[in-house]
């Protein structure tokens, strides 16, 4: 929890891309195969501070700004997505929702393992029947003598077989809907927490989607988040900052289908001349390209709006940044970040799976066996659409914050 005196952003980008480009690049098929991100390369990320990028210097993480973390994101999402999804539970859903939400103890307790990698975590929130509307959900936590007994069953966890501590959402107030969910520290090496099934799925390799089964598992007082019934505000406070990471995630995806594709494009001769040359190639690929580069700037710009609201500073320390906002109120022209950064989310998962669809069609049909990066990331730009809050949620919340100013509508739906 030492004091960071120095630190060169452009200096560590270089060594996260030089990460990125060498030994993260070389172990994608190994990953794929072996189900999970290499030992040695996680201690490699750790050492490289990785796993506490947006977290505050003082519980050991680099407390980047959003703007930062965006940047060394969008490199982290060029190669295997097992990368992203080990680093995203520290930098997002549960590293700053302790952050924000956790008492000091909290804090001191999780964030400088979080930081470190040695502690791993997930977000327990999904039920069989509770996904989009979590106010469905049947984990109960009932009040005893020292604390909290939950019980029931989350599925679609991700890590959630890994993890040493999870985030968990249960009900403690069964009539007061979303005012009745709380969120819970909970150790799962606990005996009454038990892994039921890693589920087989489309996800790529080394994502670990797990069943959880909470059979009155004692907690402490001390183990609420937040305050009880806050639970859905406290886990938004950390998915502002996931839907960033995922976005970002997405971009530098989208930059490495369109590299794929054009190198693909570039040497493969059919019809007498490389492909790329054929005017409906060369149009899918440059479409690919306007799309990629217009979410990479509007994610860009979604961190900068974080760091002005969350923090008052400029991702960059831009001192002359004219954003040509001054005195503007409306959400379209001037949104919070929270919805900028669902706004982010949205585009750059859907431009991400436009881009893999079209990255495939330009690859043909070797791109579409096993083994093939666009195969694999075909399948990873699939899942961005649905985690974190699906699409068509997103547009929900987003429709009541644009009709809020002058309707008074609550902005955001029961989901996540
Ligand atoms: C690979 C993967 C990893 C995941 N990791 C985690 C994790 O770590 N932790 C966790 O808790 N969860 C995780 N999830 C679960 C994910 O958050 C849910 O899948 C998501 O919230 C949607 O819930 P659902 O699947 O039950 O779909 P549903 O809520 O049943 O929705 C089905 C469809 O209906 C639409 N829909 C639902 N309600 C509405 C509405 N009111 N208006 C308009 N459309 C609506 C949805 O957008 C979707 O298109 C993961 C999911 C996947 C696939």
């Amino acid at each position: 929890m030492g004091q960071r005196t120095e630190f060169d952003f452009e200096h560590f980008l270089k060594q996260v891309r030089d990460l990125v480009a060498g030994p993260l690049l070389d172990a994608e098929a190994d990953i794929e195969m072996q189900d999970r991100v290499p030992d040695d390369l996680t201690e490699v990320m750790a050492e490289l501070g990785l796993f506490g990028l947006t977290l505050p210097i003082g519980y050991g993480g680099l407390g980047l700004s959003a703007q930062q973390s965006a940047l060394v994101m969008e490199q982290i999402g060029r190669v295997h997505s097992a990368v992203r999804g080990l680093l995203a539970a520290s930098n997002g859903i549960v590293g700053k929702t302790i952050e924000r939400h956790g008492t000091e103890a909290q804090r001191r307790s999780y964030l400088p393992g979080l930081a470190a990698g040695t502690i791993r975590s997930a977000l327990a929130a999904t039920e069989p029947q509770a996904g989009s509307d979590l106010t469905l959900m049947e984990t109960e936590a009932r009040r005893v003598e020292f604390g909290y007994e939950l019980s029931g069953r989350k599925y679609l966890v991700t890590n959630g077989d890994r993890a040493d501590v999870l985030v968990v959402l249960a009900q403690t107030d069964r009539v007061a809907g979303r005012r009745g969910l709380s969120a819970f520290l909970v150790d799962a090496a606990s005996e009454a927490v038990t892994v039921e099934v890693v589920q087989p799925s489309m996800a790529p390799g080394g994502y670990h989607l797990a069943e959880l089964r909470f059979s009155r598992c004692l907690v402490s007082a001390g183990s609420i988040l937040g305050q009880p019934g806050q639970g859905l505000d406290v886990l938004r406070s950390g998915l502002v900052w996931g839907r960033l990471l995922l976005a970002a995630g997405a971009v530098g995806m989208s930059t490495r289908l369109v590299e794929e594709a054009a190198r693909h494009a570039a040497s493969r001769v059919q019809g007498g001349k490389p492909i790329g040359l054929h005017q409906t190639v060369a149009n899918m690929l440059a479409d690919m390209a306007i799309e990629t580069a217009s979410v990479r700037h509007l994610v860009r710009h979604t961190g900068l709006v974080m760091d002005r609201e969350f923090s008052g500073r400029d991702g960059d320390n831009g001192r002359d940044r004219v954003d040509g906002n001054s005195g503007v109120k409306s959400v379209v022209e001037a949104p919070s970040g929270a919805v900028a950064s669902s706004i982010a989310k949205v585009a750059a998962s859907e431009a991400a799976c436009r881009v893999a669809d079209s990255a495939l069609q330009v690859c043909g049909g070797r791109a579409y066996l096993a083994g093939h990066p666009v195969e694999r990331m075909y399948r990873e730009a699939r899942l961005l659409r649905l985690a974190e809050g699906t699409s068509e949620m997103h547009r929900l919340s987003l429709g009541r914050a644009l009709m809020a100013h002058s309707e008074g509508i609550t902005p955001f739906v029961d989901g996540l």
